[in-house]
């Protein structure tokens, strides 16, 4: 499994970054694609400085059939890790066809040209925001979906039309059929240890961890804690927080799943990713506090429309099948946050 080539969608952004590096340490080759839409190059150079490896990188947009269909035919990868898309719940509200188009025609185009190629193992980035409401704050795989936003009825979308796809090659008899691990991850927070690569949000950051640090490092004056009247412990949202390097290693227990004998030919199943308990916003401001020496001012607000209360992980089919779970804590998650932060205050620039 080692000398595969592992082909990455999006691999400059934060994820697929820390995923490339990931697996170059574990001896696969690495194929990035990747418009630079939500990210800059050199965060791929510092990947391949840090593993004193290379990777080879196609700037391209994965809604380009030529341009992937050529990437395909001189590759020949022989698995697709596939983060790219647009990610921004509130941008994909205000630009609804733009998040559809980037991401579901995108999905359509690459498993277009990855059947042309006889690709047909699969990893992709699904995300928590594809479940619906449910009475239970713990979602496991089962849960009726429901997404609120078009970023995450995007995801949904794609989720449908992969299993549509793997239950097509059933029908169809084909010799080589599709194998797709849909990874819904919770919150994915924290950086490598190292602080060379990490998150770097365009503009103000509309995520918790981002705007925490950078209200640490002063270029934000206060962080405002949207909802105190929640019913929870302290009023407060509560979230799964994942360690990057956490998450990326579910995406190569992932691989080896596909490679191995227990994941059956034609089948397309979902995993969370996440580590099975959350924190509340104001506990995640008291770690930071600790971990760092820094205060960070806040102010109570208002409820942000969408959110729910409290959404955390069952990972236990992942623990099961893909023999996966976190290792890292939150002081990890806050330290490699804050190194990163302090490291690049600009992010890459
Ligand atoms: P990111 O924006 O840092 O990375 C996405 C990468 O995809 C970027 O480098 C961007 O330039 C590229 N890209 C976008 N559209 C493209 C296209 N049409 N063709 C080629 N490249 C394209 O985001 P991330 O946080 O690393 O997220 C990676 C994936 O994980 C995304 O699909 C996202 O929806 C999913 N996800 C992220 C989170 C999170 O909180 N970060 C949570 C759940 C799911
Ligand atoms: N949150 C907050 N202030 C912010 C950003 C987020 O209080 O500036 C809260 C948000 O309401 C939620 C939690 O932090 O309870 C995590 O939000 P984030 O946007 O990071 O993740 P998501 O909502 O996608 O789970």
């Amino acid at each position: 499994m080692k000398d595969q080539t592992v082909l990455v969608t999006g691999g400059a952004g934060y994820i697929g970054s820390h995923a490339c590096l990931e697996l170059l340490q574990a001896g696969f080759k690495v194929v990035v694609v990747d418009n630079l839409a939500n990210s800059k190059v050199e965060s791929l150079a510092r990947v391949q400085k840090l593993a004193g490896k290379t990777l080879t990188f196609y700037q391209a947009d994965i809604r380009d059939k030529q341009a992937l269909t050529d990437i395909f035919a001189k590759e020949t990868p022989d698995t697709v890790i596939h983060f790219a898309g647009l990610k921004a719940v509130g941008e994909s509200c205000a630009l609804p066809q733009l998040y559809y188009h980037n991401n579901v025609y995108g999905t359509l185009v690459l498993t277009e040209v990855m059947n042309a190629a006889n690709v047909k193992q699969l990893v992709f980035s699904s995300s928590a925001t594809v479940y619906g409401e449910s009475a239970s704050p713990q979602y496991s795989e089962h849960f009726p979906l429901g997404a609120i936003n078009p970023y995450g009825r995007s995801k949904a979308m794609i989720e449908d039309i992969l299993r549509d796809l793997s239950a097509s090659d059933k029908l169809n008899n084909v010799e080589k059929p599709w194998k797709i691990a849909l990874l819904r991850y919770f919150n994915p927070i924290g950086a490598h240890d190292s602080g060379m690569i990490g998150e770097d949000p365009n503009g103000i950051p509309n995520n918790l961890m981002p705007y925490v640090a950078q209200v640490a490092i002063g270029k934000l004056t206060q962080l405002s804690v949207f909802g105190d009247d929640y019913p929870t412990r302290d009023g407060t949202g509560i979230r799964d927080y994942i360690h990057v390097v956490d998450l990326v290693q579910g995406h190569i227990k992932a691989i080896a799943a596909l490679n191995g004998e227990h994941f059956a030919e034609g089948e397309c199943k979902a995993y969370n990713l996440g580590a099975g308990r959350g924190y509340s916003v104001l506990e995640i401001i008291d770690a930071f506090q600790r971990v760092t020496g820094k205060t960070i001012p806040y102010q109570m607000s208002p409820r942000r429309a969408g959110d729910l209360a409290e959404c955390f992980a069952n990972p236990a089919l992942a623990l099961a099948e893909l023999n996966w779970q976190v290792e890292k804590d939150l002081d990890d998650m806050v330290n490699d946050t804050w190194n990163w932060q302090t490291k690049n205050p600009q992010g890459y620039q």
